[in-house]
């Protein structure tokens, strides 16, 4: 069942037009994020589907209940919507404590829901701030409260903008996961802003992918980063290594041998786009390390340690053994081979994406 449906959703600031014909299902018991770089207009998206921005244009469903249709003039106060906000600056309030601030937006303290927040304190870990204000808790305790506040009075849908934005980087993967593990407990539909691919692989069962108030590619985690629609979702999710040539015979030679490209014709310009954990290695030359069409030599220039991983520089002959190009890799673990050691390299070609250098987002 759809929790939100927002069609033909178009919106200006003044003369600039932020949303240009946006329509987006977020179903319920699912977590969609929205993701786009800075200022595509994700959180004017989700502050038009809280209430928070007058609908200009288009019409928002919330369980099947039009909530706001531009041309019936209909557009319900955030209060009448039964939805949850929360905001990357949490907003808690600041004179009362932990219990009375999830409390807050509830129209009356019923038993039942005295008892689920008692239980959902115990739940997060955070029942012995109870009584607590909030300017004692940590980051990752306020983020807590003001989920529990959003989700208190059982949204139709949750709204989050960045809600894990303000935490620190060590802190951030652990609340991240146990946040996800407590709303699917809760069976809401979610609606989720962020400008991190990784948050939005890790939490999302549901991707739409926003550019210049447009939306360029919705689908699952797998579909967007396997079968990234245009260059700019595929280079979304990280650098990725961009060869340029001219289509012969349907594909397009590139230092890793060529690839197919059916859908540009012959003469044409066309892009290969290679992510950097795309490029295997293994060290020697070795024809017979991979039984793979797209195998070859280089050396290696670079190595960077990033801990969890390692980024070198390979120099690889170029097309047709024209100058040496430099391919990124990325390599899981500690790898500090010799300055100029041989290599061979090959691909996975799932993370291999080739399209005509006209493809466009907009
Ligand atoms: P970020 O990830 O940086 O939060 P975003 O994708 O959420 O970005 P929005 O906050 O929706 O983007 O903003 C989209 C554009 O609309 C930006 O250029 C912003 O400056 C502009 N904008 C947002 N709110 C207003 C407003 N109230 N008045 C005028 N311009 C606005």
């Amino acid at each position: 069942m759809s929790g939100l449906i927002m069609e033909n959703i178009r919106h200006a600031f003044g003369e600039s037009q932020i949303l240009k014909s946006v329509s987006l299902v977020a179903e319920s018991g699912k977590l969609t994020c929205l993701l786009g770089p800075s200022g595509c207009g994700k959180t004017t998206l989700l502050r038009l589907a809280a209430g928070l921005e007058t609908i200009q244009h288009g019409c928002i469903k919330l369980r099947e209940k039009l909530v706001a249709h531009s041309e019936q003039g209909l557009c319900l106060a955030p209060e009448k919507r039964g939805i949850g906000l929360m905001f990357q600056d949490y907003a808690l309030f600041p004179h009362l404590n932990v219990f009375d601030n999830i409390a807050f937006g509830l129209p009356e303290l019923t038993t039942e829901r005295r008892d689920w927040i008692e239980k959902s304190l115990v739940r997060l870990g955070i029942s012995k701030h109870r009584n607590s204000f909030p300017h004692v808790l940590s980051g990752g305790q306020q983020q807590r409260v003001a989920l529990l506040r959003a989700l208190a009075p059982q949204p139709e849908i949750l709204l989050l903008d960045e809600p894990f934005s303000g935490l620190d980087v060590t802190r951030r993967a652990q609340i991240r996961e146990e946040t996800l593990t407590f709303l699917k407990e809760c069976d809401v539909a979610v609606l989720m802003v962020t400008h991190d691919p990784d948050e939005a692989m890790f939490m999302a069962d549901h991707i739409v992918i926003m550019k210049s108030g447009k939306v360029v590619q919705a689908g699952t985690p797998v579909q967007i980063y396997f079968h990234p629609a245009t260059a700019f979702v595929a280079e979304l999710f990280g650098e990725m290594n961009h060869f340029e040539g001219i289509v012969k015979n349907g594909q397009v030679e590139t230092p890793l041998g060529a690839y197919s490209i059916p859908s540009v014709p012959d003469d044409q310009k066309a892009k290969v786009l290679v992510r950097m954990e795309g490029i295997q290695i293994s060290m020697g030359h070795n024809k017979t390390a991979h039984q793979d069409k797209h195998l070859t030599f280089g050396h290696i220039h670079e190595v960077y340690l990033l801990g969890r991983s390692s980024h070198l520089h390979v120099h690889v002959p170029g097309p047709d053994n024209s100058d040496e190009v430099i391919l990124h890799v990325r390599v899981p673990g500690v790898l500090k081979p010799e300055f100029d050691a041989a290599v061979t390299v090959w691909t996975d070609e799932k993370q291999v994406f080739v399209f005509g250098v006209d493809d466009t987002d907009t």
